[in-house]
């Protein structure tokens, strides 16, 4: 396995291979691997060739007073992770080396960046759509792998691939969880003993929005109110959101029906946390 921090030679590596017809995948992170990054690199070593796995805590993505500074990092830990699932390139470049002194084009979207994390994150999108324009030119994967986790940023990345042509398939994968349903994610190893036990409201309240649906109900209002109230129940958590939306527009929607997403974020304590369900997607 391979660690480049240069732009050059990763273009350069990834061309080598595409020259000689091999399939090759990329699985963009901001490192910290765990099991559900872990299932993202398994999905990608099945179905191609070659697996690139970035690494960039890209600032462009945190607002001000966000947790760049405290995100955690472990490059040592993450590059046995790879080996260990058969990764071919790591990329994992210096800020300076993505950003050079005179940055200043970026990617700009309507609609779909607006609500959920985009309200409350105002410039998170923006940069999200920027470095992964940017990874998509520097490695010219064939297919791009994607958590639901994060189920607007891949609702506007597949929009971004449509919209500007980019010449990739992007693929989405499953919520990987902890034994109690908290859903994967390097932000947990913030949370404290007692937040890390109430942190498993996230997942609780939208199981019981799940139930009341599979019992028929489709009015998003009283799906939002399920989740609401079952979270409110929990000391630890303040909520940022609670949205039924269309999961091709993340625009509001009144019925559930057709493909929707059921998104939410939370504070456990200081620590934002998010979860969803994709339904009919
Ligand atoms: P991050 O390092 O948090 O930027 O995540 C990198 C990729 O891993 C994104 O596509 C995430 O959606 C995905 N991911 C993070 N957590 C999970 C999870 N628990 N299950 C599946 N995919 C995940």
């Amino acid at each position: 396995m391979e660690i480049s921090g240069s732009i050059k030679d990763t273009r350069e590596m990834v061309k080598a291979w595409k020259a000689k017809g091999l399939k090759v995948a990329l699985v963009p992170t901001m490192g910290y691997l765990h099991e559900g990054h872990k299932s993202l690199i398994d999905r990608a070593r099945t179905e191609n060739d070659k697996v690139v796995v970035s690494i960039f805590v890209n600032p462009m993505q945190f607002g001000p007073g966000e947790d760049l500074d405290s995100y955690p990092r472990d490059l040592d830990r993450d590059a046995a992770i790879c080996e260990k699932g058969g990764v071919d390139l790591i990329f994992h470049p210096e800020v300076e080396e993505m950003y050079g002194p005179d940055f200043c084009a970026y990617v700009d979207m309507h609609t779909l960046p607006e609500k959920l994390c985009g309200a409350s994150r105002p410039v998170h999108f923006r940069g999200v759509q920027t470095v992964v324009s940017k990874l998509f030119h520097i490695i010219p994967a064939d297919r791009a792998y994607f958590g639901q986790k994060d189920a607007q940023q891949l609702a506007i990345i597949r929009r971004m691939v449509i919209d500007l042509d980019f010449d990739i398939e992007i693929i989405g994968c499953p919520i990987i969880r902890e034994e109690d349903g908290l859903a994967k994610s390097s932000r947990n190893t913030y949370l404290s003993g007692e937040e890390r036990k109430q942190a498993v409201i996230l997942n609780q309240s939208l199981e019981e929005a799940m139930k009341a649906i599979d019992a028929g109900e489709t009015d998003a209002g009283k799906v939002k109110d399920i989740i609401t109230k079952t979270i409110e129940s929990c000391p630890l958590a303040k909520i940022d959101y609670v949205e039924v939306v269309s999961f091709d527009t993340i625009q509001p929607v009144e019925k559930v029906e057709g493909p929707v997403l059921i998104a939410i974020a939370v504070y456990i304590g200081t620590t934002r946390l998010i979860d969803n369900r994709i339904l009919n997607a």
